[in-house]
């Protein structure tokens, strides 16, 4: 089943980042296995998952580093973000605060990250609307000028959470140029090959052109 999909198989590092308690674990656990847990333990350091998701056009390996949030941990965070393919920044709309150290997220990644990053604003917890401290349209705005994705999720109800994946995976299959004979680089191109094609996703090491691999 790998292997369909037009013969594309393409491994990428995604990140997420954002406050402690914004749900970015819940997120991925709502993708990775469909669960939810309304105590969810927090994060030391950084967790480590795979998922595979299989597009029309090309199979995308996804290794996603979970990010723990404290500011403790923020010295570890270049080496998570760097050489990620996408990065997701992760807020709760019912936490302003969460939302201004979200654009610092932003910003950090925008200036030390790699610079074709799929970066993408994600307003999580959206089944509490009641409780909303931030505005729909404040964080759409905000992700328009600065050129990333948005997505309002609730890892709760799983409201976008496949959808938020899926596009990024379209995103990273698109980043992928097509090559006549599959994923062989001709030799003009080895240089932009070993850009995208270059070092394993399973560590959280990387340098900035190591973002996409063929797996
Ligand atoms: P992280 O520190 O960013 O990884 O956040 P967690 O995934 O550990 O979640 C923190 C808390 O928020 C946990 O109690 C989760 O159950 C809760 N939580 C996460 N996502 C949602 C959501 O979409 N809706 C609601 N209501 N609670 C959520």
């Amino acid at each position: 089943m790998a292997r369909a999909a037009g013969n594309r198989n393409i491994q990428a590092k995604l990140v997420l980042l954002g406050d402690m308690g914004t749900g970015k674990t819940s997120l991925v656990l709502r993708f990775v296995k469909g669960q939810f847990y309304d105590y969810q333990e927090s994060t030391i350091g950084a967790a480590f998952f795979t998922q595979v998701l299989s597009l029309n056009e090309a199979t995308i390996k996804f290794d996603i580093w979970d990010t723990a949030g404290q500011e403790r941990y923020h010295s570890l965070a270049p080496m998570y973000y760097r050489g990620a393919a996408a990065a997701v920044v992760v807020y709760d709309i019912t936490s302003k605060e969460s939302f201004q150290r979200a654009k610092k997220w932003v910003l950090e990644i925008q200036r030390q990250g790699n610079p074709n990053v799929i970066m993408v604003l994600v307003a999580n917890k959206a089944d509490l609307d009641t409780k909303r401290d931030v505005g729909n349209e404040e964080g759409e705005q905000y992700a328009k000028e600065n050129g990333l994705l948005f997505f309002e999720t609730s890892a709760k109800t799983a409201q976008n959470v496949n959808e938020l994946f899926y596009e990024i995976a379209k995103r990273v299959a698109k980043a992928v140029p097509l090559r006549p004979g599959g994923m062989k680089l001709h030799r003009r191109s080895q240089e932009r090959g070993r850009r995208l094609f270059c070092c394993s996703g399973s560590s959280p090491f990387g340098s900035d052109d190591c973002n996409i691999n063929s797996w």
